[in-house]
């Protein structure tokens, strides 16, 4: 039996009652018809609505010709008036992405004639492809005049017009669809053929906020947020940024700017400090010269500067120079190089002995132990 589209006819409806006209027991749960319904089955791009069918939860909604089907999770008896609550935040939500998304494809459409290819209301953001390339700059600018027609507070309008009146309308989406296909307008902005539910003036939208755009096959993928998402998306970059304009002691508009600096600074603090290291480190091996082998700690090198100090200690040694940095507590990285020799073996024994992991080449060896300084001086002496 045809279900009447209650969703259609007020999208703000919220609450209604209606009589249930089927109930059938499947594995998933029961499926329930009604004479009326505001639930909106999946389509479009859009997700359907979850809610209450009387004492029930409603954890699905399909459409199934010309029925709407609610899976629920318990029973509803056949002929019995059940009163339907839906999950508003859920439904304005997914109302304000849609009808934002057709405003900026519309606009797109419009300027360069692309057509929307794709649509998906993730959990985070909206997806929306298009079959054409578009600049962030452009799309700044159609971002622009979208937010504009929110402003201006427009109906968006539907209807179902006659095949030959269908015909002569410009609207997007144009492939053959079974009769009678639902155009929705938002006047000066799109038409397209939609079964989505929308809000019913622009101004409901909010705010529509561009987040990317990338290349993605021929044309582009936006990635786009609309009203309260878009709000809740912007006040926590904007509170990132309040910390970091504090952290950097910038205005709040000059955050990029102070980043940057910040950024060049540290590039130039780390050849800074390489170049000291070198110095450092040919200091440490000089002391070392003609001393067999070495045993040398540091505290808090990283694993790549204590290569760089092994290899120093080798040049100078004339035996197997072992580096290690770190602490009991935390165990140690190390490092041994022999200029004319061979340490995997003696690599193999430290993992043994000295609960470690790490390998490499003849003459090296890299990797860190889990033991105290005094138990690697006694592997050392006893070796
Ligand atoms: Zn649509």
């Amino acid at each position: 039996m045809k279900t009447q589209k209650l969703y259609y006819e007020d999208c703000h409806l919220r609450e209604f009652s209606a009589t249930v006209t089927g109930c059938v027991q499947t594995q998933e749960g029961y499926l329930v018809t009604l004479d009326a319904t505001a639930f909106y089955p999946e389509g479009g791009g859009q997700a359907c609505d979850l809610g209450k069918l009387g004492n029930a939860n409603v954890l699905d909604v399909r459409e199934d010709g010309e029925e709407v089907l609610h899976l629920c999770d318990g029973p509803l008896e056949v002929g019995q008036q059940v009163c339907g609550c839906i999950d508003w935040g859920r439904r304005f939500d997914q109302m304000q992405q849609h009808s934002g998304e057709h405003i900026l494809s519309g606009l797109i459409h419009k300027t360069f004639g692309y057509h929307n290819v794709g649509f998906h209301v993730g959990k985070e953001a909206m997806e929306v492809d298009f079959d054409g390339p578009i600049s962030w700059e452009e799309l700044c600018r159609l971002e622009q005049l979208a937010n504009e027609a929110v402003w201006r507070n427009l109906p968006v309008q539907w209807n179902y017009p006659a095949p030959e009146e269908l015909e002569k309308i410009p609207y997007r989406s144009k492939k053959e669809l079974p009769w009678p296909v639902r155009i929705v307008t938002v006047p000066g902005y799109d038409t397209c053929a939609c079964c989505g539910v929308h809000v019913a003036q622009t101004g409901e939208i909010g705010i529509i906020k561009v987040l990317s755009c990338v290349k993605f096959h021929q044309g582009v993928r936006i990635e786009m947020l609309c009203g309260k998402r878009a709000f809740d998306y912007l006040s926590a970059v904007y509170e990132q940024n309040r910390q970091v304009s504090q952290l950097f002691s910038a205005k709040r508009l000059e955050t990029g700017a102070a980043a940057k600096q910040m950024s060049e600074q540290l590039t130039a603090e780390k050849y800074r400090s390489a170049g000291l290291e070198k110095q450092l480190f040919r200091g440490i091996a000089e002391s070392y010269v003609n001393q067999g082998d070495v045993l040398h700690f540091e505290q808090t090198l990283s694993a790549a500067a204590v290569r760089e100090l092994a290899d120093a200690i080798a040049e100078f040694c004339d035996g197997v120079a072992a580096v290690f940095s770190g602490s009991d507590e935390s165990g140690y990285s190390v490092c041994m190089i022999c200029k004319n020799g061979d340490v995997r073996e003696l690599g193999k024994a430290m993992n043994e002995k000295l609960n470690g992991r790490g390998g490499g080449k003849p003459g090296s060896f890299q990797g860190s132990v889990k033991a105290t300084r005094k138990q690697i001086e006694e592997f050392f002496n006893n070796r």
